[in-house]
């Protein structure tokens, strides 16, 4: 069947990247269809940050736009065109104010992710966007290198522009399961191995389940001398978790996709070597010989890791520092600092809460985020080849550039 009106603009997925393009897309007399395969949109968005949606942050857009990496300079144009101040004056025009508590992390003042939706939800209806849920787009239409339309199961639409909001392919049961990866590839776009982020690692070891629910202010997670991620961290029964080690996490299933394992090092006090450490054992011989070993390094961790570090140390539990053998030492050091864990594999795409990898940048022009082959095809949020670290940055980006593709498209129109 087809569904003979013509639309100004097309956006398929109604997540945070879909509504805002749709909402800045609309003008009086646009024809803007959102098709959303789930039966309501932003099923995403309502379990982001624990349900009370952290949607940016206080960082300036140069730094913002530095946190996702190689590639992070193409996230300007977006954020030129909605910053996170913007984003925070676009809710509270829409009634939802927004607070910052720790100096850092922005949400809705309410705590509420269900506010910030039924906000989107509800200016798109007041701006005439017509909204279908259970409609999974299936193909594109593509006639003389141009969009022409796209094919859901039920229905053939058609309009000469067309974005991609799709998100990646982390949390299926939540939309987004990748099947806009397939759409963007149908139009000549290569895609960028996609890999779980912001994700649980499971370890080798043994011993950090055994410190399941121990948690640290700061540690360091290094995969080499320059990938080092730091921050706040979290023992599970399988493995690792917490911002430091979620956001380190991307890179390691990169490098999973290419080796068998990866050893990542934590170092339980980043900043020292493991010379501070002898020279403090050093001075635990000379003031607290009597004492052991295991109870003077439980004054700078819990005495759980301090028991599990001495004994892979090889020092009994009965150690005394006067008795603390120059080998023991050495490898306690090394442990306290560069205590290597092996990772095979991470809780996967269901668990993860961003997908790395996705439509290659190259073939997608920043400035307008339109495809560089595909006329009349754009992109915005996940689905493209970007990910940042907890605490934002993703809403950001997906608010960001849903803002900017939307904008942007009825504009060159007029
Ligand atoms: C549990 C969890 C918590 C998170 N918390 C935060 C947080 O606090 N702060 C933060 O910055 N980020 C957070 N994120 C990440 C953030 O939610 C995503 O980066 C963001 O939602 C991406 O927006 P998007 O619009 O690009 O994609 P999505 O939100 O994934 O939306 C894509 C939409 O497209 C639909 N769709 C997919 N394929 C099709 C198709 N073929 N046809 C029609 N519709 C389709 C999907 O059903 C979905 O509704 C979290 C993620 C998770 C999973």
């Amino acid at each position: 069947m087809t569904d003979n009106r013509k639309y100004d603009l097309i956006i398929v997925g109604g997540g945070p990247a879909g509504l805002m393009a749709a909402i800045s897309a609309s003008r009086k007399s646009a024809r803007i269809l959102v098709l959303e395969k789930m039966d309501s949109p932003g099923r995403k968005l309502l379990a982001t940050g624990g349900g009370r949606c952290n949607m940016t942050n206080l960082l300036p857009k140069d730094r913002l736009a530095d946190s996702f990496g190689r590639h992070g300079r193409f996230i300007i144009p977006a954020l030129n065109s909605l910053d996170p101040e913007g984003l925070r004056k676009f809710f509270e025009n829409l009634e939802v104010p927004t607070v910052c508590t720790d100096g850092f992390h922005i949400f809705p003042r309410s705590q509420k992710a269900s506010d910030v939706l039924q906000a989107l939800l509800k200016k798109a209806k007041y701006l005439g966007v017509e909204i279908r849920s259970g409609a999974k787009v299936r193909n594109l239409l593509i006639e003389d290198s141009k969009i022409a339309g796209v094919v859901t199961d039920a229905c053939e639409f058609r309009s000469g522009k067309v974005l991609l909001s799709t998100g990646g392919r982390s949390y299926p049961n939540l939309g987004s399961d990748g099947s806009g990866y397939a759409l963007a590839k149908s139009a000549g776009h290569k895609i960028i191995a996609p890999v779980p982020a912001l994700v649980e690692l499971y370890c080798e070891e043994k011993w950090p389940g055994q410190c399941a629910g121990i948690t640290f202010k700061n540690i360091s997670l290094s995969l080499s001398r320059k990938d080092v991620s730091t921050g706040e961290f979290l023992f599970t029964h399988s493995g690792i978790s917490g911002p430091a080690a979620m956001d380190i996490s991307g890179r390691v299933s990169e490098r999973l996709s290419m080796h068998s394992a990866v050893i990542l090092n934590l170092n339980f006090f980043p900043g020292t070597e493991k010379n501070y450490w002898m020279v403090e054992f050093e001075k635990w011989h000379g003031h607290s010989g009597k004492k052991q070993v295991v109870n003077l390094l439980s004054e700078h961790l819990p005495k759980k890791i301090a028991a599990i570090l001495c004994s892979l140390a090889g020092c009994p539990e009965d150690l005394e520092s006067a008795n603390f053998a120059k080998s023991q030492r050495e490898k306690l050091a090394q442990f306290l600092v560069e205590c290597p864990l092996t990772i095979k594999v991470t809780a996967g795409f269901d668990r993860a809460m961003v997908t790395k990898g996705g439509v290659s940048l190259k073939e997608v022009n920043p400035d307008t985020l339109e495809s560089r082959i595909t006329k009349g095809l754009y992109f915005a949020g996940e689905i493209l080849d970007l990910d940042g670290p907890c605490g934002g940055y993703n809403l950001q980006w997906a608010f960001s550039s849903g803002h900017l593709a939307g904008g942007l498209n009825l504009e060159t129109r007029r």
